[in-house]
């Protein structure tokens, strides 16, 4: 018999890993992308002898990655070698040496930490732990890796008892505050929602499951950066017979009737049984999907009413030499007027005094730059486009440039930076856009506030339209490299549900 035919449209995490469970699951499986490598977000910026991750850089939830290629009976060390991270990161507020802090996931040297603190915020943060893990463990079986097809799997006694159980209506800070008094330790432990573009003083306290996650189970570094995963999952799917076809600028989803049937993509039209777009869900259902019936609720103008996360300014540097003085990949360097900073990024300001984030994967990667070299990635979190109130031109570019030289300035062996760089590239909102095809430049999709999650989150598979599913960021679970690989996940277990009945039990 004859295989069926998926054409995917975006090798973006989402796509890839999508594709690799169709073509596994004996489907044919085609790839269309406009860019001219894998990865989308989790690119990879190579000049002047430096290679950048473009985008993701801190690899939480191991497992999640590598199951993918168990999936496919490969050994994930083959593919994306791991080690772990010890201490996670550095966190600088100020240049005293106690301003500084190594955060590890190792109890020993973390609870030494904490005391440093006070021994009741110490005790407050066990307590933290304990209630979130609660939290977390109702999440995951009952909510981020399973669809919500029809209003009444979200809608029915027992889904709505586990949805009182996640508690989701507080505030993350407000909830970190309920366990722990030291300002900067609270933050330290909030500041992880902006992972998926929203405020730790508005985002649900629900989302302090991520700093849980760094603590329980590790933040690990893949050999090559994030890059060798978007790599890989190219790899294992040509391994297993899919075709990718890049530089194709995909303009429109063809619908007949009721029925995705292909796509049309530099002016040629592609046919096939099953459509996946990983391209992010409002730019599709605004300019790939133009049958109003398939569009359903999501019109135009629901699109643009619509919340998006933050998005980043990021600087790639390479550097004339290594920065043996500071010790760890990932460095967040904070400002202690850190609600400020956040209420400037979700009401569009030109940011002041930001907070901002380093990371430096020649550490422990020196393939990563030319011998003797560190190359420094510098994420600055700003506006997504529709809330912005500045331009991103060369000023505003300056701009940020200049505050941040000046700020790592605090930073022991970043004294002279900017005499330092060789070589500088940048990424702003717009670019997110434009390569992207990122909605607003939003880097993280659609934020997840309460009524942008779970049953009102898009869905994986289209409401309106037969054979069509949505993979990626701005549809369930959300953001971020685990999240997406979820999402794939169950956009392939709903069109295998579609096309063969068959039931995947998603927990
Ligand atoms: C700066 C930054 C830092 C981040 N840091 C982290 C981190 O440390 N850890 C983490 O886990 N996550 C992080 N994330 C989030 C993570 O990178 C994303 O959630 C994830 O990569 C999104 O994958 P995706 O497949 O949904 O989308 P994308 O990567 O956007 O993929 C969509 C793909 O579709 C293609 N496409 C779009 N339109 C078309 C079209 N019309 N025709 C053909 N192709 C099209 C795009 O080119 C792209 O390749 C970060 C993101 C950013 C931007």
């Amino acid at each position: 018999m004859d295989k069926k035919k998926v054409i995917v449209i975006g090798a973006g995490v989402a796509g890839l890993a999508s594709a690799i469970r169709l073509q596994h699951a004996g489907y044919e499986v085609e790839i269309f992308e406009k860019e001219k490598l894998p990865g989308g977000k989790m690119h990879r910026i190579e000049k002047d002898g430096y290679k950048f991750d473009l985008g993701p850089t801190i690899v939480m939830m191991p497992e999640l990655y590598k199951e993918l290629f168990e999936l496919c009976d490969r050994n994930p060390d083959d593919y994306i070698p791991m080690e772990r991270l010890d201490p996670m990161y550095s966190v600088f507020f100020g240049d005293q040496p106690d301003d500084q802090y190594d955060i590890s996931s190792d109890l020993v040297k973390l609870t030494a930490t904490l005391e440093k603190f006070s021994d009741e915020d110490a005790k407050g943060f066990m307590f933290y732990l304990q209630e979130i893990y609660k939290r977390f463990l109702v999440a995951k079986n009952h909510f981020i890796q399973r669809p919500f097809r029809n209003k009444s799997d979200f809608y029915n006694p027992s889904t709505l008892k586990k949805a009182f159980e996640l508690k989701t209506l507080d505030a993350a800070d407000h909830f970190i505050g309920k366990y722990i008094v030291n300002e900067r330790l609270r933050q330290m432990i909030s500041f992880q929602t902006l992972y998926i573009g929203v405020s730790p003083f508005t985002g649900p306290s629900l989302y302090t499951m991520i700093p849980m996650i760094e603590f329980l189970y590790g933040v690990w570094f893949i050999k090559g950066g994030m890059y060798t995963m978007a790599e890989a999952m190219e790899r294992l799917f040509l391994e297993l017979g899919g075709s990718i076809r890049y530089e194709e600028n995909v303009e429109e989803i063809l619908i007949d009737g009721k029925h995705a049937k292909g796509i049309r993509s530099n002016d040629n039209n592609h046919y096939s049984d099953y459509v996946v777009c990983n391209a992010d869900f409002p730019f599709a259902m605004k300019h790939l999907v133009k049958d109003k019936k398939a569009k359903g609720k999501y019109t135009d103008k629901k699109i643009d009413s619509m919340k998006y996360s933050c998005s980043c300014f990021l600087m790639y540097l390479g550097m004339n030499r290594k920065y043996d003085e500071v010790k760890q990949v990932h460095n967040f360097v904070f400002n202690e007027g850190l609600e400020d900073n956040l209420n400037g990024i979700f009401n569009g300001k030109k940011l002041e005094n930001p907070s901002f984030y380093v990371y430096i994967g020649s550490k422990v990667d020196p393939s990563l730059a030319p011998e003797g070299k560190d190359g420094l990635y510098i994420l600055v979190p700003v506006s997504e486009l529709s809330t912005s109130q500045y331009e991103w031109d060369e000023e505003t570019i300056q701009y940020y440039r200049s505050y941040v030289l000046n700020a790592l300035k605090i930073i022991k062996g970043f004294e002279n930076l900017e005499d330092e760089i060789i070589s500088e590239t940048y990424m702003t909102p717009r670019d997110f856009e434009s390569k992207f095809n990122a909605y607003n430049g939003a880097c993280f999709g659609l934020q997840p506030t309460l009524s942008q999650s779970n049953h009102l989150r898009p869905q994986a598979k289209a409401e309106n339209c037969e054979n069509l599913y949505f993979t990626g960021s701005s549809t369930h679970p959300g953001a971020g490299v685990p999240i997406v690989l979820l999402s794939a996940k169950i956009a392939v277990a709903e069109l295998i549900l579609d096309d063969q009945g068959i039931l995947i039990d998603y927990t």
